[in-house]
């Protein structure tokens, strides 16, 4: 009787016998070790793919002039700010575009970092730009982060949101955008090291290192804690664009004392006079968020520093009108989808600035003041047969009072 004939893989031809085990398919076989080679060129096929859907995808991006012009139409003022940013996406997208292969001038990734006070719109920058980007873009507070093994969140989870805004895909989660807010809280508490662990501080800081460097980073898809049972899923940093924003309070006087300490001698007398003691923010430098309290390497990762200005009183009159969706807007059209025309007197808009400035609440207390002016309106007016209204002076002031009163 002839030897049945030992079954053989159809890509290397090697017996059962020799490579175990062998799947068998309609017309053929294939052992383990040509299934992870065959896994192998599919990946890279698909790598070369996607690279030039992503470099076909990327071509109409936006040059930094449309960017700003799109940002001009949300945020008031802040052009410094705007154009940084706008130069930062255009050079993201490049970074992008370009082939893995490349072997000529490799262009760096520019993480940036915004100071201003709090209210100042570094945050409706970056929401404003991630309406107009391609690429997934996530806003996370740094205040949640504590050193690994302590309560609270881990810093890899900042690309868990990321990973969840780009359904999970890798590949395009390693080209994302993330807006860390708050930056100014992982601060160092003090220039000494502290004896006492500074849990939410150094720690953090160094954690955070090593995602802005650019590192293979062990993420826990779901968030939260790193937990032994979780799977993680491995993301790339290298070309995530970090965008930070801190209020940074108190930096001012850290600006000031090295303003002053440089300017001895009577050269520097005469620099002084230039230097504008009611916006001293203009003139942070990288060491200034030393004394700050940041660690120098974090400073080192994020090369583009940029400043926003405080809001002064005719910047926040045309916040309040001014942009496309701007309060005033907003009411507006709540009130049209009741059918009534809604209108504000310049006295009564004037107003509510004024308030706004008295009560140092910035741009944020704007809102929190029309709240209070259209309250009753709000409620009322829906009920009744009310076609127009006219929000003048002596209504916006009657109506605040009421509330402060309410809410004393
Ligand atoms: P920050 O992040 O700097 O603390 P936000 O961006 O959260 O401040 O600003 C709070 C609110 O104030 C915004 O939602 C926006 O309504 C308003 N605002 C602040 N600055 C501006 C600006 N420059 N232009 C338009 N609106 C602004």
């Amino acid at each position: 009787m002839a030897k049945k004939q030992e079954s053989r893989c159809s890509f290397c031809g090697r017996t059962e016998s020799e490579c175990g085990i062998l799947l068998t398919g309609l017309h053929g076989m294939i052992c383990e070790q040509c299934s992870k080679q065959a896994n192998e060129i599919f990946r890279e096929q698909l790598k070369g793919r996607q690279h030039r859907a992503n470099a076909e995808e990327l071509k109409d991006i936006p040059k930094p002039q449309e960017i700003k012009s799109y940002l001009d139409q949300y945020v008031i003022g802040q052009d410094t700010a705007k154009r940084c940013l706008a130069v930062a996406v255009y050079n993201h997208y490049k970074r992008l575009g370009q082939p893995d292969d490349n072997n000529e001038v490799e262009i760096e990734k520019s993480n940036i970092i915004m100071v201003g006070s709090t209210g100042t719109g570094k945050t409706l920058l970056a929401r404003t730009i991630a309406r107009q980007l391609k690429v997934p873009f996530t806003i996370v507070d740094a205040t949640v982060f504590t050193e690994a093994g302590y309560v609270g969140e881990d810093v890899e989870s900042i690309l868990s949101r990321l990973l969840q805004v780009a359904d999970y895909d890798v590949e395009t989660t390693q080209r994302g955008i993330v807006f860390i807010d708050e930056i100014d809280k992982i601060a160092r508490k003090s220039s000494n090291p502290s004896i006492t662990r500074d849990v939410s501080g150094e720690g953090v800081q160094q954690g955070l290192l090593k995602l802005l460097e650019g590192s293979i980073v062990n993420v826990p898809p779901k968030g939260g804690r790193k937990h032994p049972d979780q799977d993680y899923v491995k993301v790339d940093t290298r070309n995530i664009l970090f965008i930070c924003g801190g209020a940074f309070d108190g930096i001012e006087n850290k600006i000031a004392q090295r303003l002053n300490t440089h300017t001895v001698g009577y050269n520097n007398v005469k620099n002084q006079m230039k230097i504008d003691n009611n916006d001293l923010m203009k003139y942070v430098l990288p060491q200034d968020l030393k004394s700050f309290g940041l660690i120098p390497e974090i400073i080192g990762r994020l090369p583009v520093l940029t400043y926003l200005k405080p809001l002064d009183r005719d910047t926040l009159r045309n916040i309040l009108v001014e942009p496309k969706n701007s309060l005033v807007r907003q009411q507006i059209k709540l009130f049209e989808m009741d059918g009534v025309e809604l209108t504000f007197t310049d006295e009564a808009l004037d107003y509510m600035v004024d308030k706004a400035v008295e009560y140092k609440l910035g741009a944020r207390g704007l809102r929190s003041i029309m709240e209070s002016v259209m309250m009753d309106a709000q409620f009322d007016i829906p009920s009744s047969d009310t076609k127009k209204l006219e929000i003048n002076r002596e209504y916006a002031v009657q109506q605040l009072e009421k509330s402060m009163i309410l809410h004393a």
